[in-house]
């Protein structure tokens, strides 16, 4: 499990900020987590304006 970020990033940045981790990163215009290195904390999702971070 691990959270990922779907299709609705507006490429803001928030979340690769807070991630403790640092396990997010931008791809092209829009951010992608690096699944193995997420501890599924949640921050990505909490700071998100769009709400496009979910646990899948
Ligand atoms: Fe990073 Fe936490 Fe989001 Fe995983 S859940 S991507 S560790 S901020
Ligand atoms: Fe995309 Fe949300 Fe991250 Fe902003 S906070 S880059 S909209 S996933």
């Amino acid at each position: 499990m691990a959270y990922q970020i779907d299709s609705s990033c507006i490429g803001c940045g928030a979340c690769a900020s807070e991630c403790p981790t640092s396990c997010i990163a931008e791809d092209g215009g829009v951010f992608k987590v690096n699944e193995a290195e997420c501890i599924e904390c949640g921050s990505c999702a909490n700071v998100c304006p769009v709400g496009a971070p979910k646990l899948a």
